[in-house]
């Protein structure tokens, strides 16, 4: 039958139901009532139907399932609903997901994420195993908590702070192995959007954006002197988005990580690296581009280009292409061509 496309509510929904909508691919929203009436009710005229819940651990229950298979759905993972029903549940799930499921898994965990990118010949930041090593290196780290959301509780921390900072959390129970000892880098932060289409056989790279996050882009406004007296830390609760355009000669750079990240995750999991992914770093005054996080799936910074043209999606297609639309439409192409197979797992 007819495919659609199954969008769960919240984090990018908004924009892969225009996409579907632009495309002529009919859309089914997944959403918990809360969200329902507050957003997704004003905008009827994006979706064909809604399923609407009243858990967010019914937003994959048996039922929305048998339902979405018999609609003969593949269903859009991100962020927001791995947060609500967890890994395990998309892992398990008797439905066709976009892109690479096994993707989610390896981004569930810190150490595999970042092998994964080592592997594929990345550059990252340094990584430390222990804070005695850290201080040795004499860089400034970031010493992140597992599980953490929006990178609550991070610690930034000096050569000579760095013991003293691992210290402390291991009181508070968090074991050394658990924690992620990383090389802070300073400079510009890039958060690059690629599209790896098996019906065109290439890695497209779509857009790019720089997060707002509260409070750290807030600390800048407080003098120095006013942080220090108050014990300000920096906290990345991200609020916004915004569109941003790289320096020519850094996507050399660029498009080599986007394919050198497709390859890796092949390699990794047997599977294509199909659809959506985005590789988030920060370029140094040196102009490398160390990336320290994937997400192997939609990212909500593509929210920016919703109905547009982003300026490095113009140089593959003609018409508006944003992330939402490109899914929908290697969603149709790959239906027509017989090929869906391919590009779910
Ligand atoms: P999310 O799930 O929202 O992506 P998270 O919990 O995975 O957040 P990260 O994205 O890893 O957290 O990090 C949060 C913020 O910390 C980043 O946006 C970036 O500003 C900063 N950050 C993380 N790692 C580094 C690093 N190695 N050097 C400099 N800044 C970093």
């Amino acid at each position: 039958g007819r495919i659609r496309l199954a969008v769960p509510a919240s984090h990018s929904a908004l924009q892969l139901l225009r996409g579907a909508r632009d495309e002529g691919v009919e859309a089914i929203l997944v959403a918990h009532r809360r969200y329902y009436d507050a957003i997704y009710s004003r905008f009827p005229w994006l979706y064909s139907r809604a399923i609407v819940v009243e858990s967010w651990r019914d937003l994959l229950s048996p039922r929305v399932v048998g339902e979405l298979r018999e609609a003969n759905a593949v269903l859009v993972p991100h962020a927001s609903l791995i947060e609500y029903v967890g890994v395990e549940t998309l892992l398990e799930l008797e439905l066709p997901v976009l892109g690479n499921r096994y993707l989610l898994e390896i981004e569930a965990s810190w150490d595999r994420k970042l092998s994964l990118l080592e592997d594929a010949g990345i550059d990252t930041p340094r990584r430390f195993s222990s804070p005695r090593e850290a201080a040795e290196a004499g860089v400034p780290v970031i010493v992140k908590l597992p599980g953490a959301k929006g990178g609550r509780g991070y610690r930034l921390a000096a050569p000579g702070s760095v013991e003293r900072v691992v210290g402390e959390l291991e009181k508070q129970g968090y074991r050394l192995e658990d924690l992620v000892i990383q090389e802070y880098v300073v400079g510009v932060r890039l958060y690059s959007h690629y599209f790896n289409s098996l019906v065109h056989g290439r890695v497209e790279l779509l857009g790019m954006d720089i997060r707002l996050e509260s409070n750290v882009d807030g600390l800048a406004r407080v003098p120095p002197r006013l942080q220090e007296e108050l014990g300000l830390e920096p906290s990345y609760t991200v609020v916004a988005n915004m569109p941003i355009v790289a320096r020519e000669s850094l996507l050399a750079r660029v498009l080599d990580y986007g394919e050198r990240f497709a390859r890796a995750v092949e390699r990794a999991t047997g599977y294509p690296a199909a659809g959506p992914y985005s590789l988030e770093g920060i370029v140094t005054e040196n102009l490398e581009y160390k990336i320290f996080e994937f997400s192997g799936r939609i990212v909500a910074g593509t929210n920016v280009y919703m109905g547009l043209q982003t300026p490095y999606a113009s140089l593959y297609w003609e018409d508006p292409m944003y992330m939402g639309r490109r899914i929908a439409r290697e969603l149709r192409e790959a239906a027509e061509k017989g090929i869906l197979e391919k590009i779910v797992t």
